[in-house]
């Protein structure tokens, strides 16, 4: 059932192709390994989309990959890949490469952990690793490209570009799907729910993400999503954290939203989720969800703490006000009711320190905006943090809970100049 397509067929556009991508896989080539650009990069291609970031696949090991590049990386202990790195600084671009894996369900996985000689690891001459508690490390049992492109979720994502004869490999109908606009889980989709139950996000976010060029997901691929729904539980929350910033960050977050609803799954992936599709028609959650969904499509960078400091901040306001009401000193009110809310909705942040400061340094900026005397707006606008602030302050403004005067001051009070700053600073006294 392998598929081999010309450009003719499939239409790609070479021009929306990445050099260093095309660079990499000309580089393995050359070495005399097989190298194909893959998964979601090809997808868009064929949809016509310029892809945000380039995978590619090839049946060298890590290992061997990393050899033939100055700057390549092996990254990631369970699920080992290749970081190719180009440029430096803002402007570098990663190159992930992956080694083809074989594709195991739990069965072929527990067999290959009990008997490492098994006729199946040396069919494909596989390598594998088997963890502490015997269980088969099965994301580096390496295999060949048919079962590599099995073990993926998606037809659309299971599809391969050689950018150097322009063909596309696809074994399992990708290229058809793609042409009726259906989102189809490769197998059986219940058992591949089980298998990875955050290909249940994943389908949600393709569903979005592909909504607008009129796709649907195939009736198994639907049908099995929301009972499978419980099996999330087994989920690490780090991982759904991830999945969950994933969603609202890549551009689509109020489809994201209705698409959610729209599948029965509005409640149960994720605590601050569930808060997040029920606070989206509130008029500052939804201008906040708005403009992370424009910035992403303008290319700008978007922090997750701004997104989540929106979500929250109602919490926050409200245990604030409370504290206030019961005497307590503005600034002390204002830390104890954000250590009530972390408490409350984010719970274990460990590994999250960042992310959790930054949520901070927004809500505590706040109220500091009111205080336009001395040299308190000198010394606020050199907060490396300011400009998440002020764009926080900014979003409160729009929905009317501080004065536009306000912001529109600190707007010009951050760009001026010495002598402008002294007449800003002339107008509030
Ligand atoms: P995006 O454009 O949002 O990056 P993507 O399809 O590239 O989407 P990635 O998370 O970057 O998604 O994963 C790259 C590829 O790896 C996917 O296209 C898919 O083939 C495969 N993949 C990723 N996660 C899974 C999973 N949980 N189960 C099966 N295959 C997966
Ligand atoms: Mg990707």
């Amino acid at each position: 059932k392998r598929q081999e397509v010309g450009p003719q067929e499939h239409g790609i556009d070479v021009s929306l192709v990445d050099d260093r991508a095309v660079n990499v896989v000309h580089t393995l080539q050359e070495a005399g390994y097989q190298a194909y650009i893959v998964g979601g990069a090809v997808r868009d291609l064929l949809l016509g989309l310029r892809p945000k970031d380039f995978d590619v696949a090839t049946d060298a090991t890590p290992e061997q990959v990393k050899g033939l590049f100055r700057r390549a990386f092996i990254i990631g202990r369970r699920f080992r890949i290749v970081h190719v790195v180009y440029g430096r600084g803002r402007e570098h671009e990663v190159i992930e490469v992956s080694t083809f894996r074989a594709h195991m369900d739990n069965q072929a996985a527990e067999a290959v952990a009990g008997n490492e000689k098994t006729s199946r690891g040396e069919l494909a001459g596989m390598k594998h690793a088997v963890d502490a508690s015997g269980r088969v490390l099965r994301d580096n049992v390496w295999g060949p490209q048919e079962e590599d492109a099995t073990r993926r979720d998606f037809t659309i994502n299971a599809m391969y570009y050689d950018p150097q004869t322009q063909t596309l490999v696809d074994y399992h109908g990708g290229i058809q799907d793609a042409r009726k606009k259906t989102l189809r889980m490769i197998g059986d989709a219940a058992a591949r729910y089980r298998e990875d139950p955050v290909r249940i996000i994943r389908a949600v976010r393709f569903a979005a993400k592909l909504h607008p060029l009129g796709f649907k997901l195939e009736a198994k691929t639907l049908a099995a999503l929301a009972p499978s729904l419980p099996l999330l539980a087994e989920v690490p929350q780090s991982r759904l954290f991830d999945e969950m910033l994933k969603l609202l960050q890549t551009g689509h977050a109020l489809a994201t939203i209705v698409q959610l609803k729209a599948l029965g799954l509005a409640r149960g992936i994720y605590p601050l989720l569930d808060l997040v599709v029920e606070r989206a028609e509130q008029p500052f959650v939804r201008s906040a969800l708005q403009d992370t969904d424009r910035r992403v499509a303008e290319g700008k960078p978007v922090a997750p703490s701004f997104l989540l400091a929106c979500v929250l901040w109602s919490d926050v306001r409200d245990g604030w006000a409370q504290r206030l009401a019961r005497k307590e000193h503005p600034f002390p009110a204002l830390q104890g009711a954000i250590d009530d809310v972390f408490d409350a909705r984010i719970g274990d942040v460990s590994g999250r320190g960042k992310l959790a400061a930054d949520m901070r340094e927004i809500w505590m900026m706040q109220p500091r905006f009111d205080k336009r005397v001395g040299s308190t707006p000198y010394s606020l606008v050199e907060q490396p943090r300011f400009r998440a602030g002020f764009d926080f302050m900014r979003l409160r403004a729009e929905v009317g809970e501080v004065d536009v005067v306000l912001a529109d001051w600190w707007q010009e009070f951050s760009q001026a100049g010495d002598a402008l700053r002294e007449d800003l600073m002339a107008q509030v006294r």
